[in-house]
């Protein structure tokens, strides 16, 4: 545990007080040394906190409402300022080049505070801030601008329709909302795939109509399962979601000809995968990739929870809190998956 002197916020910057913090998978493999991040470093990008200070030049959040100190808010977990032609001509602000993120910096350079494991952060001009509504509690709020925003953006791009079938590959925070939103979107029926008992009983609650068990069944017979739940053709849609490359191929065989995969989990490099490309062309595959998301993704990921959090358990999906001091052994439970979404609370 260090301390870091905190100094008047600059222009354009926020002073917050964290107030909650959570343990996404990322964090997870900067912590096992797995993705390089500098150190001594803050880890933790899925933040939420209170607004105690403001700097010169902050307008309103992105909805157009007056920040006050006192307000509760959330932000994107990413920040850029100034000309990019990704944004303003592609739209696609999430990879302007040079983008910095919160929880990727030295701590011991000012300001210090831009990761989420700390007291405070410092939210830096270019970053897109939202208020919170008084409603919703900090566990259903602390995971919105990553998991959340994230998995909006994949099953917009997923283009999930009324009535589509819908296969999500991994039952994480991910997946759970990805079956949640992809009943929301419209879909007629929702397949659950994972490894882990417990997630396969939570995913029923998130929506899933069907839940199979991977390590249960052959794959040959595990592809031929989903397939008999979308007849005649197989599924509409399969969002990959579990990070691991090998799932990929069997995907595509879930898929009917002019199905869409869309790959939302494989954040990591070296993601190396044999496959057969005829099939792609053959099936008339759309194949896509979505890396973090947009700020009005934040937005409607806010929405998305305060419309449906009567409908899913989204409270239940932060299971644990943890203090700052116990931040290893809240690394360790994340890890080994005895826990859905690790807080921290500061
Ligand atoms: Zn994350």
């Amino acid at each position: 545990m260090r301390e870091f002197p905190l100094v008047d916020p600059g222009p354009g910057e926020v002073l917050v007080r964290i107030t909650m913090s959570t343990i996404c998978r990322s964090d997870i493999h900067s912590y096992e040394g797995k993705r390089p991040n500098p150190c001594p470093g803050i880890l933790g990008h899925e933040i939420i906190g209170i607004i105690e200070q403001i700097g010169d030049r902050v307008g309103a959040d992105m909805r157009g409402s007056v920040l006050e100190p006192g307000d509760r808010v959330t932000w994107t977990e990413y920040f850029f300022d100034g000309e990019c032609w990704h944004r303003d001509v592609l739209d696609m602000p999430q990879k302007c080049p040079g983008i910095r993120k919160y929880g990727h910096d030295l701590a011991t350079e000012p300001p210090h505070f831009l990761g989420g494991f700390a007291e405070y952060c410092y939210i830096q001009p270019g970053t897109g801030i939202l208020k919170l509504p008084d409603e919703l509690s900090d566990e259903e709020a602390t995971p919105l601008n990553c998991g959340v925003a994230t998995m909006v953006s994949v099953t917009e791009a997923a283009g999930i329709d009324m009535g589509d079938t819908v296969v999500v590959q991994g039952l994480g925070l991910l997946g759970l909302y990805g079956c949640a939103m992809a009943k929301a979107r419209g879909a007629r029926l929702v397949i659950g795939l994972d490894a882990v008992p417990p997630r396969l009983e939570t995913a029923r609650r998130f929506g899933a109509d069907e839940v199979l068990n991977v390590e249960q069944v052959e794959t040959t017979t595990l592809i031929e399962q989903v397939r008999s739940f979308c007849p005649p053709d197989g599924a509409d849609v399969v969002v990959e979601v579990c990070g691991v490359p090998g799932v990929i191929p069997a995907g595509l065989e879930m898929l009917r000809t002019g199905g869409c995969y869309v790959l939302g989990g494989l954040v990591n490099p070296d993601a190396d995968v044999t496959l057969d490309a005829n099939v792609l062309l053959r099936k008339w595959i759309t194949l896509k990739g979505i890396h973090n998301y947009h700020p009005r993704h934040l937005i409607q990921a806010l929405d998305f929870v305060m419309g449906n959090r009567h409908r899913f358990p989204f409270k239940d999906i932060v299971d644990s809190r943890f203090a700052l001091n116990e931040l290893d052994e809240a690394f360790r439970r994340a890890s080994e998956r005895s826990v859905l979404r690790a807080a921290i609370v500061p």
